[in-house]
């Protein structure tokens, strides 16, 4: 049997290690993607500290993942060897559950991970169900596509989906992996947009990004600020820090929503009060499925959004792990896999 290269997690909390693995081959319903980019998320802590029930080990991590089908499994429909495709977090689905039977797919019961349910992205190759897979549009490179399929489409699909109509104002707090993307894809939809971040030093960033509106949230009060521009319609909360997004609550517009993409590690504790008197509200986020990655990679391309990525060799997907988890990437790691 050929071999491939993969970088994988023997156990939980275990160091990564790069090893041979045999080339998979597809099953029914299943392409083999020869993988040329795979960006590093922070849920990539799921498989590396075992947090994520279920998993089996050894596992390859990744689902930020770019390349090319090079096999096609029996049914695979009318996908081609040779079509350039991304597989972000959404890598299948049961179509069986009750979501499935109601076409939301996203929220599947059984919904497939690559790097959690099977092997993902840290590997030359891998084999994912057609169902996951998203065509990557011709100007996009493969390192370009990789941060796109997670970081990207979570922050598109969540402010396509948010109710705010162009002309309103949308604040984005967190200027990393996910808020430098978010603030793009803002200006780009058409939003009168505010970038919230921590110190003075990112005000120039945010700019380049294209916001029109920056708020210091270390020598500023974020609510007051967003009151004096009339409040935000929505406010798109990419940090981890849960008293951040406390702090925010009441700079919210009438009928003004806290849209929450990051996972903050302590609970909310939010005004009550200020919610119910202007109808506002708090709603989640869940990335979304391939057609919605694939509309994420065409809008990226046409409006020119890009994530600004350090870039590994995947024999290096440990260092460059642990500049992701340090939280000193600019702004995300990408395993350069193959060309
Ligand atoms: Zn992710
Ligand atoms: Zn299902």
């Amino acid at each position: 049997m050929a071999k491939m290269r993969a970088v994988q997690v023997p156990g939980p909390k275990m160091p990564f290690e790069l090893v041979e693995k045999e080339i998979p081959i597809p099953k029914n319903g299943c392409v083999r993607v020869k993988v040329q980019a795979c960006g590093i998320c922070h849920s990539d802590s799921f498989t590396k500290e075992g947090a994520f029930p279920g998993i089996q080990y050894p596992r390859v991590p990744g689902h930020e993942i770019a390349g090319v089908i090079d096999l096609l499994g029996e049914d695979a429909g009318d996908w081609k060897v040779g079509q350039r495709v991304g597989i972000g977090w959404h890598g299948g689905h049961c179509k069986t559950c009750l979501s499935c039977r109601r076409g939301d797919f996203m929220t599947c019961e059984k919904l497939q991970t690559p790097g959690i349910s099977y092997d993902g992205g840290y590997a030359e190759y891998v084999v994912v169900p057609i169902e996951a897979l998203a065509l990557i549009p011709e100007n996009l490179s493969a390192v370009e596509v990789g941060p796109l399929m997670c970081a990207g489409i979570t922050t598109f699909n969540a402010l396509r989906n948010s109710g705010a109509i162009a002309g309103e104002t949308v604040a984005i707090l967190g200027i990393g992996g996910l808020g430098h993307l978010a603030i793009q894809f803002a200006v780009k939809m058409g939003f009168r947009t505010i970038a919230i971040a921590r110190g003075k030093d990112k005000q120039p960033l945010s700019k380049k990004l294209g916001a029109q509106y920056y708020i210091d949230s270390e020598s500023q009060s974020v609510s007051e600020e967003l009151k004096k521009l009339g409040g935000a319609k929505v406010i798109l909360a990419t940090v981890t820090n849960s008293k951040a997004i406390n702090a925010v609550v009441d700079g919210l517009s009438i009928n003004g929503k806290l849209l929450i993409v990051g996972i903050p590690e302590e609970p909310l504790s939010v005004p009550v009060l200020t919610l119910i008197g202007g109808r506002r509200t708090i709603e989640g986020w869940p990335c979304g499925t391939s057609i919605n990655s694939e509309d994420t990679l065409a809008f990226s391309e046409l409006t020119d959004v890009r994530s600004m990525n350090q870039v590994f060799p995947l024999e290096k997907a440990a260092e460059a792990y642990e500049l992701m988890m340090s939280g000193k990437a600019r702004f995300r790691v990408v395993l350069q896999t193959g060309f």
